[in-house]
Parts: structure tokens; sequence; C-alpha cells
């Protein structure tokens, strides 16, 4: 730490290593000092934007100044990466999904304990609007008590065409998105998880996923639809949520969306109504004022907040946000959620 700054290096200066550039200069404890990339293009890009470009990844372990190494490399080199870095003594950030599985990020946090360096991964999903929202709405049980959630990410264009498709670079939906998803839904519900079943989805090509459904079921009742696809000319909403007072919705990332709540819970009974090429009682639109419309109840945040946890936690003065047990356990679902797909069952959890 040199002027109460902490010097970074980022290894791997692509779209993500570029974009946390971005961001940390933005963050005033925070200096980018150098990066490190395989590809030359990368290298002179980073000298373009006035970084030292190191030669090789020990060069830039070898650099003292050096106070966290960010790693924001594909997915199967994480694990190494990170191991290397700190047993050089640094403090590391590492891109999601922090491994391929538990077993992995065992060993990493095996490494950090040993050398008393910490070691972070980047959720920065924790920070969107969409989820905030809907962590106000079932905090404070705007539409009463949930029991359901269906949390989505939908698009059209299929997996880039990068090592997101390769099998051994760690590609495939489950580990790209799946990840934000599943540790924002594990903030927000509490308790245990009973079971776990998933079906991935191949609609382009068999390597590795491009989407997945996951179902999960909490001892205390609630379920949880997760569904990934990129395969999807039409979006569902991003959220639905339905609670015993009411429901909640939030389509896109506009924050398009409303919540309908139960406001007259004297229930009087209707007339069956036509409905299609029948008649229905049940599902009877409530056209009786006993429902009322309310926008969502925006919350927004600062995702630049991610760093500034990340450096009071190395000066000690407070916890990581992303603690390394939510990350294992997000980790140890993911686990789950590709044997669920293997034996084509549903698996027992926690
Ligand atoms: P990318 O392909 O754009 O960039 C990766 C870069 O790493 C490439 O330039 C490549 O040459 C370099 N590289 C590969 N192996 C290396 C090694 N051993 N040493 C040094 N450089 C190496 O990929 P990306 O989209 O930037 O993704 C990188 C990581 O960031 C992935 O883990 C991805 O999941 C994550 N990511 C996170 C978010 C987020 O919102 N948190 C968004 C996008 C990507």
């Amino acid at each position: 730490m040199k002027n109460n700054k902490y010097n970074i290096a980022i290894v791997g200066f692509g779209g993500m290593g570029t974009q946390h550039s971005i961001q940390l200069s933005l963050v005033e404890e925070a200096v980018v000092k150098g990066t490190f990339d395989l590809k030359e293009d990368r290298q002179k890009a980073s000298q373009d934007s006035g970084f030292i470009a190191y030669e090789n990844y020990e060069t830039l372990l070898g650099d003292g100044d050096i106070d966290i190494v960010l790693i924001a490399t594909p997915n199967n080199t994480h694990k190494e990466l990170a191991i290397k870095a700190l047993k050089a003594g640094k403090n590391v950030i590492c891109e999601k999904p922090v491994t391929l599985n538990s077993a992995e990020l065992c060993e990493i946090l095996e490494v950090s304990q040993k050398t008393g360096k910490l070691f972070v991964v980047h959720q920065n999903r924790r920070w969107d609007e969409d989820f905030l929202t809907i962590k106000k709405i079932y905090d404070e049980k705007l539409i009463g008590e949930v029991f359901h959630i269906e949390s989505r990410i939908h698009g059209s264009r299929g997996i880039p065409g990068d090592w997101r498709r390769l099998k051994e670079s760690g590609g495939g939906m489950m580990l790209d998105w799946g990840v934000h998803l599943l540790d924002r839904l594990l903030l927000l519900v509490e308790g245990k998880i009973k079971t776990v079943y998933c079906r991935l989805s191949f609609q382009s090509g068999k390597d590795v996923d491009d989407g997945f459904i996951l179902q999960l079921e909490f001892e205390n009742g609630k379920t949880v639809l997760v569904d990934v696809g990129t395969c999807n000319y039409i979006s569902l909403p991003k959220w639905y949520v339905c609670g015993d007072k009411g429901t909640a919705v939030i389509e896109d990332w506009e924050m398009n969306g409303r919540m309908t709540v139960l406001v007259d819970e004297s229930s009087a009974d209707v007339n069956p109504v036509i409905a299609g090429a029948g008649f229905t009682k049940t599902m009877a639109l409530r056209m009786d004022g006993s429902v009322e419309e309310r926008p969502l109840p925006r919350v927004k945040a600062d995702e630049k907040d991610f760093y500034r946890n990340v450096f009071a936690a190395v000066r000690g003065e407070t916890e990581q946000i992303v603690k390394n047990d939510q990350v294992m356990r997000v980790m140890k679902l993911v686990d789950a959620a590709f044997k669920s797909h293997e034996t084509n069952s549903v698996v027992s959890f926690e």
C-alpha cells in the first residue's frame, strides 16, 4: 500500500479485466498498476491504457508493490492462478465462477488460510437493482410471506463463440450465469435446502450446457425455480415471486414490473366466468377491488462498494461481504445440479 492506495494487478486483460480497470479507476483507494495477459494485443492494450504490461505472471507476482491480484481469466485457470498469488503473499480477488467445482475451491481456501491472505470472489450481481428490489419485497413481506420464487435470465444469441463454449475452459451457462443467480437466491431464502433437481439444455451443441432449469425445495417448504436460457427469442420475466398476500414481477433490466397485493381479505364468493371454451370460478379475475397494483419499491446500490469492502477487509476493519462459506455453498449446489442432470434424479442436499 502506498499513499493510502492499494496497488492492484489484473491477470487476464480481456472483457472483464478491462471492466475492472475502469471501475477501479473510479474508486479512490485503488490504483491499477499493471496487467498480464497471454495475448499480445491485450498486452498492448494495457500499455495503451497506461499500465505496466508484465512480461509473465511470475514477474507480476514478484512486484513487491502489488497488494491485490485480480483474476479475470477463463474459469478453468482460476484455481492455479489464485493459489500462486496467495503463496506469493498477495491478497486475491477472483472472478466468478470461483472454480469449476467445490473441491477446487477447498484447495484455494486451504492456501488462503495458511498464508493468512484474503481471498474474495467477485459476486457483483448482489448489487443489481432487480435483486435488491426483490430482497426488499421479500424481507419486508410486501406481498406477504413468500413461498415461491422464479429467477430467470433469457437471451437468444446462444453461448458466445469463445472459451465459454468449451468444457475444458469451464464453459456453459451453469458456471456462467448459474452461479450469479444461485448466489443471490441463497442470500434471499433462509434455511436449509432439502432437494435439487436440474435439467441442463444443449440446444447449440453437446459440449457445454447453454441453459438449464433448476428446482430447489427448502426444508421450510419454500420453492425456487432458476431458469437460464440462451435460445429464448421472447424472454420471460427476470423475477416472478409469489407471496401469500400478493405477487411481484420484474420483467427486464429496465425494471419494468409491479406488485399486485391483496387489500381486502373478505373473500366474497364469485360467480363462474366464461374462460375460453369453458367457464371457471377458481381462476376468475379479481374485478372487485380486492387487489391493488403497486409500483416496485426500487433499491439502488453502488457496485463499487464491492471493492471498498475488499479494501476494508484487507485492513482488517470489517468482514468481507462475499463470504467464502457462501461461495462454497453455491459451488456445492452447482455440483449437485450437475449430478442431478447426469442421474436425472432429485438429489438430496444439506
Ligand atoms: P475474455 O475472454 O474476454 O478475457 C479473458 C482474458 O484472459 C483473455 O484476454 C485471455 O487471453 C486471458 N488469459 C487466458 N488465460 C490466461 C492466463 N493463464 N494468464 C493470463 N491471461 C490469460 O473473458 P472475460 O469475459 O473477461 O471473462 C473472464 C472471467 O471473468 C471469467 O471467469 C468470467 O466468468 C468472468 N466474468 C465475470 C463477469 C461478472 O459480471 N462478474 C462478467 C463477465 C465475465
